[in-house]
């Protein structure tokens, strides 16, 4: 499994993903940045930036 913290990209927010893939974290943290953070869309440096902190969980 793959897990992210949004906090290690946008500090103060609590919000942690865990999904099989790394797009699957990537759908997810589409929808929240939409709803949560007001980003009608993600812009490719923040998705590197939400690769890039992409962890491997057991
Ligand atoms: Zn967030």
């Amino acid at each position: 499994m793959k897990q992210f913290a949004c906090g290690d990209v946008v500090p103060g927010c609590a919000r942690t993903f865990t999904a099989p893939d790394d797009d699957g974290v990537l759908a997810a943290v589409a929808v929240h940045a939409r709803d949560d953070h007001g980003l009608a869309a993600v812009p490719a440096p923040l998705v590197a930036q939400v690769r890039a902190s992409i962890r491997t969980a057991a």
